[in-house]
């Protein structure tokens, strides 16, 4: 196992270990390993359990909130635990913690081509470790729902370097409470309402859930996932994906027409105002559709005769709207899905490339965004109130996201320090505002370092001592 030791040494020749898409700077260890499997990784965590070293578990590293980056201490990356492997059911593949969402689609594609791996996030180079550490969702999640669905078994490394192999379905807690063979008596914490559907901060908790469940979501807190037995979905007839340019006005109403038909929609996504200008800004890329808002969605079709209906449906739902088919782009083939792709991807990718050179200049500047979501049917009402709060900040800003679940991101970019303070504000109040609304502080990014002040907006003192508790008591397994 590749073991590198030496703050200074790591600093120097493993510069991108300590730092993430966040941009958070400081980071900085003085041991790093990169295990090749289970046991290298297990006795490596080992030896921090018992040295009382810090660990930091690293994936790819394209978490937004800080996660891997470490604050000292040492790193393990799971970087080199490779492979992926067909198993007995065909729908069913075991990949190892450090391959990637592009590799998995690309295996599927080759050897499994009538199946796929339905998660997507935006980000394809993050590693399925830290997909599940995160429980990461993607466009898609609006049909398919987040990771954690689709994860059948893990195998974890704990904290304390034991191995354990948990499969779905295994374990269950009753009223909040399981008593397993290694784990010892594990009691959840009472919350005093209800987790939202679409959640990513704090562990997930219900109280007759599946143990499987606790680990994903966990964000490297309960140890590393090491390898994981993925659930695949057939792949449908055809998909149809489509872009609307369009009004606000004329936006809120398609999203409402969608999401009462009967049509299997995929995807159900916004780049509100003003991503468009701020794409021809700063990127070149010039629209000669117009509207200041774009509706981007997909559609499944089970046959030839379904993709007639839905193609016949979207005409009407357009016209009634008032949009001219110049306003649109769309098809059905695998070019036309990846320039849709690419052009909701390069709205972050340019906001993530802006904050890297403003923090060349000033090493506090770094990505301040809001993971914040409601229930879908209080969108429009909660993005009211977002959009006043970030006007009212002065900082500019984007807001793009996953409408269709109610979950918007605002991305702003601070110039300097004022602007920096104002823009953090702006995120706390938006992620407040969002609680109010019964919703989260992060649907699908995790807290991280960044973002882990935020929890105490949605759960109690308490509420966040049982979760502490529960990580301890497992550590100490
Ligand atoms: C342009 C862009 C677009 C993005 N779009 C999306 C999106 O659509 N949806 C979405 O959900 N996210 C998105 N993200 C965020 C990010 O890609 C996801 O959070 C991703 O799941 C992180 O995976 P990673 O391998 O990069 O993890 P890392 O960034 O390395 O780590 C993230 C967290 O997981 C923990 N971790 C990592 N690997 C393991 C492991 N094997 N075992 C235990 N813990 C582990 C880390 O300690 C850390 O807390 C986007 C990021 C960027 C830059």
């Amino acid at each position: 196992m590749k073991i590198v030791k030496g703050t200074r040494l790591i600093q120097s020749e493993y510069p991108d270990l300590l730092k993430d898409e966040s941009s958070l700077s400081g980071g900085n260890c003085q041991l790093a390993a990169w295990p090749e499997n289970l046991s290298e990784a297990a006795s490596f965590i080992k030896e921090c359990a018992e040295d009382r070293v810090p660990l930091t578990i690293s994936g790819a590293r394209t978490g937004i909130t800080g996660g891997a980056v470490p604050m000292g201490g040492a790193v393990v990356s799971s970087g080199l635990m490779q492979g992926i492997k067909k198993t007995r059911e065909p729908h069913i593949i075991t990949v190892g913690a450090g391959e990637t969402l592009d590799s998995i689609q690309e295996f599927c594609q080759r050897e499994k081509s009538e199946f796929f791996y339905p998660p997507d996030p935006t980000e394809t180079t993050a590693s399925i470790g830290g997909a599940i550490a995160t429980d990461a969702s993607g466009s898609g999640s609006y049909l398919y729902g987040s990771t954690r669905k689709w994860i059948n078994r893990i195998v974890m490394v704990l904290p304390s370097g034991k191995q354990l192999n948990i499969s779905r379905g295994a374990h269950f807690f009753k009223n909040g409470v399981l008593n397993h063979p290694v784990l010892g008596s594990l009691t959840l914490p009472s919350l005093t309402r209800s987790q939202p559907a679409k959640n990513a901060a704090g562990l997930y908790i219900r109280p007759d859930m599946d143990l499987i469940d606790l680990f994903i979501g966990s964000e490297g807190k309960l140890g590393l996932v090491a390898e994981a037995d993925l659930i695949l979905q057939k792949r449908p007839h055809a998909i149809t994906s489509f872009a609307v340019f369009c009004s606000e006005k004329q936006f809120w109403e398609l999203r409402t027409d969608l999401m009462n038909t009967k049509l299997r929609v995929r995807e159900l996504e916004v780049l509100a105002e003003p991503c468009l200008s701020f794409l021809q800004e700063n990127t070149g890329q010039t629209f000669t559709e117009t509207g200041d808002w774009v509706l981007v969605a997909s559609i499944e079709a089970s046959s030839e005769e379904e993709l007639d209906t839905i193609l016949e449906t979207l005409d009407v739902l357009l016209e009634g709207r008032g949009v001219s088919p110049d306003n649109t782009w769309g098809g059905f083939d695998s070019a036309q899905r990846k320039k849709l792709k690419e052009f909701r991807h390069l709205v972050p990718e340019t906001v993530n490339r802006i904050i890297s050179t403003l923090s060349l200049d000033n090493h506090r500047i770094h990505k301040v965004s809001t993971d914040t979501a409601v229930k879908p049917e209080d969108l429009l009402k909660y993005y009211t109130v977002m959009r006043k709060i970030l006007k009212d900040s002065g900082v500019q800003y984007i807001v793009f996201g996953h409408s269709g679940q109610g979950h918007l991101h605002a991305n702003l970019i601070p110039v300097n320090t004022g602007e920096l303070e104002r823009a953090m504000k702006a995120v706390e109040l938006i992620a407040a505002e969002a609680v109010g609304f019964g919703g989260t502080v992060s649907a699908e990014h995790g807290t991280g370092k960044l973002k882990a002040p935020l929890l105490k907006l949605m759960y109690s003192e308490q509420e966040l001592n049982e979760m502490n508790l529960l990580v301890q008591s497992i550590s100490s397994c």
